[in-house]
């Protein structure tokens, strides 16, 4: 579970995140949309502390990444951030490494397990993706599909509670994106939490429990998908799913 409360995100002097109130439920699937640069990156980047707010407060699972005092103490984001994980338009895997040696880096550095340990969760969340036959590829013997399948495979095994995905599939040729969407529904079935930030309107409707309409900082409205996508209340959400749909 996600609780944010008046969340206020400012870049020098742009405030970009001017006031965010969001409860995510455990298997709850969240799907923010929205123009472009109306914030949606920087909410998510909020809920995993990779940006800190200027002010408010985010909630994971009951505790606050800021202390009692409102500093953020490292150990405590460090703690917290391994029950997130987080999958982005690029997938930011090593070139130098395998697959599967992608998948297990973090399980050795971060959650401390052998390499025998880390290779067995590996090839369980690299066979969960489909890419139980290209293990040993280099991420450049890879498609862009299989890339970001490894990249969901690396944050699955450090075994999160609940998921971000910031536009996963937008940097996918079209053909490539249904076999990411798979495994993110297939996630979705399990119960998974999630948010997903995504300009595949379509899957939003089909995966979404509630969607966020976000413009400029804020979020405008917010509903089921049927009512956001067939009777959106507010102008401006009217305008944005005519010009997206
Ligand atoms: P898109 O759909 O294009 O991905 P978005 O809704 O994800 O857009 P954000 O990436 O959250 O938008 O950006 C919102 C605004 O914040 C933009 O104007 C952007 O330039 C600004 N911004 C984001 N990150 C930073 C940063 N680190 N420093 C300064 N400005 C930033
Ligand atoms: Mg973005």
């Amino acid at each position: 579970m996600i609780e944010v409360a008046q969340l206020h995100k400012s870049f020098g002097v742009h405030e970009i995140l001017k006031g965010i109130d969001l409860t995510v439920h455990q298997g709850e699937i969240v799907v923010i949309i929205g123009p472009s640069g109306s914030g949606k990156s920087t909410l998510l980047r909020c809920l995993n502390c990779l940006e800190l707010p200027s002010s408010g407060t985010v909630k994971v699972e009951g505790t606050s990444f800021s202390d009692e005092s409102g500093r953020y103490n490292e150990k405590r984001v460090a703690r917290l951030r391994t029950e997130i994980g987080m999958v982005f338009q690029g997938f930011n895997l090593f070139p130098m490494m395998t697959a599967i040696q992608n998948v297990m880096a973090a399980q050795i550095k971060i959650r401390k397990k052998s390499a025998e340990e880390a290779k067995k969760t590996a090839e369980k969340y690299l066979t969960k993706v489909g890419l139980a036959e290209r293990m040993n590829h280099y991420p450049n013997q890879l498609s862009g599909g299989q890339k970001q399948r490894v990249a969901i495979a690396r944050a699955l095994a450090m075994e999160p509670n609940i998921m971000l995905f910031d536009e996963a599939t937008s940097a996918l040729d079209p053909e490539l994106v249904g076999e990411v969407l798979k495994v993110i529904r297939e996630l979705a079935d399990e119960g998974m939490t999630m948010v997903l930030v995504t300009h595949e309107m379509r899957f939003a409707e089909e995966v979404g429990d509630r969607i966020i309409f976000m413009d400029k900082g804020v979020i405008v409205e917010e509903g089921k998908p049927s009512d956001i996508f067939n009777a959106p209340k507010h102008q401006r959400t009217k305008l944005f799913i005519n010009q997206v749909l």
